[in-house]
């Protein structure tokens, strides 16, 4: 399906529409551990404002998220984990002698028996790693993030060719019941189960330099959702324990699920590659939806340095994103802090649209 180029009556031709709130900065992490040493998060609000920028620099309409409140969370996270992450603050200052943000000291990996009551326990039990610590604004910034996906996949139900969802914190490193990564409410999940109210076959497609691990797992046994991951090899990369090729799926779920490991420093020719890969496994599944997990952390300036895509490589990920032909909502995950973060913004969203 090919949509035509079409001016609207504001004159905006196929610009695409991006959701965004200033409420994100409720969100605002500082811990980070790496290989032992406790640094600054790069997962920083100011990573939006360069984002903002990019969207500035593309002339993109901003629109404030609508409030869908917890159903669509519901839809892809557990009772018990949102309960979780709704009273976590709030338990956590009670205890008197804890820290400015909540970090566990165990991690349990499900072998225990029985669920946690203490916070402590229950914080174990919710996170996957380090790399997501709650601080007192982390539920609110969460939901905003939540419902600014879900806005922007209303406005592709709606009709819109297109939307882009300014998500902050990011989402695909959350499973069904954990947080990890960065990540608590797993917003590419979301917005793929509020298309799915009105597709039948919805396909994810994972740019981000990580493995979208939280959306696999979400999906993992689901024949109606199909994950596609391009990402740096786990092998050397985090999250390590998953994004290897034999993951397939299971069950119902059975192919589908494709990993597309790519070795350390691939640039934009490697990437493309695996575009054109990808593109033939979507198009074989023929979904009607695609949501993408439009990380930005591939690029070849990007702290965390795990592929070497350029501004130049982003644009093309934008026109073949087009290329799929399909209603497409674009889901902010990663992408830190570098003087091209917003450029590479601008270079995937004005690759789509030329592309359109
Ligand atoms: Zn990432």
């Amino acid at each position: 399906m090919r949509v035509a180029r079409r001016t609207n009556a504001t004159g905006e031709g196929n610009t695409v529409k991006a959701v965004y709130s200033e409420q994100h900065r409720a969100h605002d992490p500082q811990f980070f551990l790496v290989r032992g040493v406790v640094t600054r998060t790069t997962e920083q609000p100011e990573r939006a404002d360069r984002l903002l920028a990019g969207l500035s620099a593309g002339a993109h309409r901003l629109i404030a998220p609508t409030v869908f409140g917890q159903g669509p969370r519901a839809r892809v996270h557990s009772a018990e984990y949102l309960n979780f992450l709704e009273e976590a603050w709030d338990a956590w200052a009670a205890l008197g002698d804890s820290g400015p943000e909540m970090i566990a000291n165990i991690h349990p990996v499900r072998h225990a028996a029985t669920y946690p009551a203490h916070i402590v326990g229950r914080l174990g039990w919710h996170t996957a790693d380090t790399a997501c610590p709650i601080g007192p604004g982390t539920w609110a910034g969460a939901c905003v993030a939540s419902d600014v996906a879900v806005t922007a996949a209303q406005l592709v139900l709606d009709g819109e060719r297109a939307a882009y969802a300014l998500c902050r914190p990011p989402g695909h490193h959350a499973y069904r019941d954990m947080a990890g990564g960065f990540c608590f409410l797993n917003n590419t999940a979301i917005a793929a189960e509020h298309m799915r109210l009105a597709h039948e076959r919805v396909a994810i497609l994972d740019v981000d330099v990580h493995h979208g691990n939280g959306t696999q797992g979400i999906f993992y046994r689901r024949p109606d959702i199909l994950t596609v991951s391009i990402h740096a090899d786990p092998v050397g990369f985090y999250p390590f324990v998953w994004g290897y090729a034999h993951e397939r799926g299971e069950g119902a779920g059975l192919g589908a699920n494709l990993n597309i490991p790519l070795p350390p420093g691939t640039g934009d020719e490697g990437y493309m590659a695996a575009m054109v890969r990808a593109k033939r496994i979507v198009d074989a599944f023929a979904p009607t939806a695609l949501v993408v997990a439009l990380g930005l952390d591939a690029s070849e300036h990007d702290p965390l340095a795990g592929l070497a895509v350029t501004t130049d490589g982003f644009r093309r990920i934008g026109a073949a994103i087009a290329e799929f032909g399909l209603p497409t909502v674009l889901v902010q995950e990663g992408g830190y802090l570098s003087d091209h973060l917003g450029g590479n913004l601008a270079a995937v969203l004005g690759g789509f649209e030329r592309a359109c």
